[in-house]
This record gives structure tokens, C-alpha cells and sequence, in this order.
């Protein structure tokens, strides 16, 4: 009785203005409940990370917002921890530290680093990625693609740090490190550090809470405006002040369409979307009861990813809550990329805002098991080939030898196709539409197979 007049009180409570700065919020750590995970999500309030392994769910909350929590007392257990709302450390890097340091990164390795400008932010800043691969200023069509980015999120600072320790460690150990050297000469890499790089602007200069790009005085959540699965099961917000504002429509953010063009270029077989916080590995999809049509290979491998880092994996409805427009689920369902969020660090750590030199370190280390796990499997089982043929709209039906149709892969524009697999034996339809060009019989075991077509 008490909680349903509870919960009839807080739904008015969208209608706040949200023009507070971040001294006026205060971060609320709640025992993660179905109730709780409910009032959250009806209030649209701010959920910045969870804690599995403890139950428990941090939101922000403003001055209003935690008046009527407390009023709450007897329905939620919550406490209010002295942490984590410090400004980010000074250390971190800003846009254009990242910037620099890219650009040093080209100078002083030509041979096998490319720096891009692959577009420009609303604000018209510079949106940056760095190819890394032997000869870098050309595409390889043996090669497979992989995707490093960080900062869809602009107080998330920990994660330009990650992605650029990629091109740090790849870069500086190339000569030295043979195992480096043929990842490199064996793939292409591109590391896109700073790709919110008009809200982490934001970030640094108005607002260490800020989330959302700089659209109005609002932002849109980009994690929540990519063009799939886009506002489809309540994983985002219609309301501009949310803090998940998925945008008036799909892909009507610059920044979205500046991510969304580079994939439809390289079509990586892999990325690593970087997030923080909350210690977890994600992959698609966001809406439940959703899965991958190649959850064996795509949980499997995210799962690995999980016992490496000691970070929990599962999709985000699994552990977090629903999540619609993100962009691993745009990547996997029309461009059949094998897509990772992961969201580094913890509560304890700091957060959003962990202290440099503490925690910058011992996170980008720990993380290179991960990125280093997918460098590793895209040598590892699968099959990849070139097709030449005068058809177009070409596709690969994929079945185990049972006969079960395991995927139906659209060969990527350029003839290049890669597909993942776990070892075994598989049968191959080349075909044009529905005209069948060629099937053929292919053993897979822990080395990747490659397979050029000509038709
Ligand atoms: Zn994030």
C-alpha cells in the first residue's frame, strides 16, 4: 500500500528540470532489487553502475529526486557513499592529449601506424583513428579487421586510456615482441580512442558527470542512437534531460554516423566497445529476451573475455537492464561484427573518476587480456576468403555437419568474408540469391582456414 503510493508519487517526478550542475546530485548506492530496478527505470533516473557481486545498483540523483527517497526509506535500502563525485583526475587524458599523442604515434611509426581524421563531431571537432597493421596505408584483404574504440561516453575517462595502451603496446613492442609483431603483420587495427570528443570536452569544462554528446544543452546518449533495435524496448529515453536521450530519430547524431560509416568500411571482424564502470563483459543484445543467432561462438568467447578479467559476461539485459540503440548491437545484427562492451573498473576503484595513479595502470593492464584474447582468435578458428564473382548480393549459408543452419553470412562488398567458428566440420553454400554457385565441405580445427572463390 505504502509502496504503491510510493511509486504513484515518484512517476510525477519526470517532469523535473534538469539543469542542475553536478554539486547539486548525489550518488546513491541501492540493494539491487525488482523493485528497485523498477523505480529506477520509471524515473529515469540515472543508474551509473552496478556491483554483481555485491547486489547492489548506484544512481545519481538530484536534490528533489532524493527528498522523496528518503520519504522512501522503508521501501528501498539505499546509502549514500562519500565517493566518487570528485572531478576527474587531472591525469587523464583531454581531447586533444589524445590528439597529440596519435599524432606523435604516426610520426614516429610510419611503416605500421596511419592516423585517419574519419570525421568530425557536432561541435566540428576532429574524430581520430589510428590504423595499425604492416603496411599500413594499404588495405589487405587477407588481413582482418578489429576495433578498439573508447569514449562513446564522455565522463567514462578511464577508457581513452585502455584504448590507447593498445596502440601504446602494439606500437613500442613490435620490434622486440614477436608475438606483437605477427598480430600486426597479420591484421589490421584500428584504435579510436576519443570518439565523444565534443561531451568529454563537456566533461572536462562544465560537468565531470557528463554522459551525452554536446547536442543543445542536452546531448544525446549515443550508446543509445544507433539504428538498431533503436528505442525498441524501453532501453532508452524519449526525454531530451534523461540521461539516455536516444535522439528524435536513429542515427541523428554526427558522431553515430562518423562510427557507423568507418565499420561499413573496414567490416571488423571484432571490437571492443570501452565503457566504465562495473566489471562487466557485454555482448548482444540489448532487448530481452534477444540473443545471437551465434551465441556459441559470441558468449562463448565473451565468457572467456569474462574469466580472463575477472568481469562478469552476459548481454545487458542479463546485467544491467535493457538497452536498445547501442551500437554492439547495431554492429553484430547489419554488419556481423562479434562486438564487445566492456565496462572497466568498479565502485571501490572510483567509478567514473578513479585516481590516476591508483588505478590507470593496473586497469589498461589488466584489460590487455581481453583485446589480446580477440587478436588471438581472429588467427584462431573460422574461415576467411576472398570471393571474385560477376554476381552480386553474395551470401554464405554456414551448417555443421549435422546439417543445422549455423549463419547466413552476406559476403562484405570488397569479397571479403571472415566467419567465426568453434573447431568442426562445416558445410559452405556459395550463393547468389537464391542460385547456389558452389557447396563445399570444410574441416575447421584450431587455425583458421582460408578459402578464395572465384565464380
Ligand atoms: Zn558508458
Amino acid at each position: 500500500m505504502k509502496f504503491a503510493l510510493a511509486m504513484a508519487l515518484l512517476c510525477a517526478s519526470t517532469a523535473f528540470a534538469h539543469s542542475e550542475g553536478p554539486q547539486d546530485r548525489t550518488l546513491v548506492r541501492f540493494q539491487t532489487t525488482e523493485a528497485v530496478k523498477n523505480y529506477l527505470r520509471v524515473n529515469e533516473i540515472d543508474v551509473t553502475g552496478v556491483d554483481l557481486k555485491k547486489g547492489e545498483v548506484e544512481a545519481l540523483v538530484n536534490q528533489e529526486q532524493l527528498i522523496e527517497l528518503q520519504g522512501l526509506k522503508a521501501a528501498f535500502q539505499f546509502t549514500i557513499p562519500q565517493t566518487m563525485l570528485r572531478g576527474p583526475d587531472p591525469e587523464y587524458m583531454n581531447p586533444a592529449e589524445v590528439e597529440l599523442r596519435l599524432k606523435e604515434y604516426a610520426a614516429q611509426y610510419p611503416d605500421i601506424a596511419q592516423l585517419r581524421q574519419v570525421g568530425e563531431s557536432l561541435e566540428k571537432r576532429p574524430i581520430w583513428a589510428l590504423k595499425i597493421s604492416d603496411n599500413a596505408s594499404v588495405r589487405e584483404t587477407s588481413e582482418p579487421s578489429l576495433l578498439f574504440n573508447g569514449m562513446h561516453h564522455a565522463r567514462e575517462v578511464m577508457t581513452p586510456e585502455v584504448t590507447m595502451d593498445v596502440a601504446d603496446y602494439l606500437l613500442t613492442r613490435y620490434n622486440s615482441d614477436a608475438k606483437v609483431r605477427a598480430w600486426v603483420d597479420s591484421n589490421e587495427i584500428w584504435v579510436m580512442p576519443m570518439f565523444n570528443v565534443d561531451g568529454n570536452n563537456r566533461m572536462w569544462t562544465q560537468d565531470s558527470m557528463w554522459r551525452k554528446n554536446a547536442r543543445g544543452s542536452h546531448g544525446v546518449d549515443l550508446n543509445r542512437n544507433y539504428p538498431a533495435n533503436w528505442n525498441g524496448c524501453n532501453g532508452s529515453s524519449g526525454s531530451t534531460w534523461s540521461q539516455t536521450y536516444r535522439g528524435p530519430n536513429a542515427a541523428s547524431e554526427p558522431e553515430t554516423n562518423v562510427m557507423m560509416e568507418l565499420v561499413k568500411e573496414i567490416r571488423p571482424v571484432f571490437s571492443i566497445s570501452y565503457h566504465s564502470y562495473s566489471e562487466l563483459v557485454l555482448y548482444p543484445f540489448g532487448c530481452r529476451p534477444m540473443r545471437t543467432q551465434t551465441a556459441e561462438v559470441v558468449e562463448s568467447i565473451g565468457r572467456e573475455m569474462g574469466r580472463l578479467l575477472s568481469y562478469t559476461p552476459g548481454t545487458p539485459w542479463e546485467t544491467l537492464y535493457n538497452a536498445d540503440g547501442g551500437d554492439i548491437d547495431w554492429m553484430y545484427q547489419e554488419m556481423q561484427v562479434i562486438p564487445y562492451v566492456l565496462e572497466v573498473n568498479s565502485s571501490a576503484q572510483g567509478g567514473f573518476h578513479p585516481d590516476y595513479a591508483k588505478w590507470r595502470n593496473k586497469t589498461v593492464e589488466l584489460n590487455r587480456a581481453g583485446w589480446q584474447l580477440l587478436l588471438d582468435r581472429a588467427a584462431g578458428p573460422g574461415i576467411r576468403g576472398h570471393v571474385t564473382a560477376t554476381q552480386v548480393g553474395l551470401e554464405i549459408d554456414v551448417k555443421d555437419a549435422a546439417g543445422k543452419m549455423i549463419q547466413i553470412y552476406k559476403v562484405n562488398p570488397d569479397g571479403t568474408y571472415h566467419i567465426v567458428l568453434n573447431a568442426g566440420t562445416y558445410n559452405l553454400t556459395f550463393r547468389s540469391d537464391r542460385s547456389v554457385l558452389a557447396s563445399q565441405q570444410v574441416i575447421v580445427n584450431d587455425r583458421r582456414v582460408t578459402l578464395d572463390k572465384q565464380f
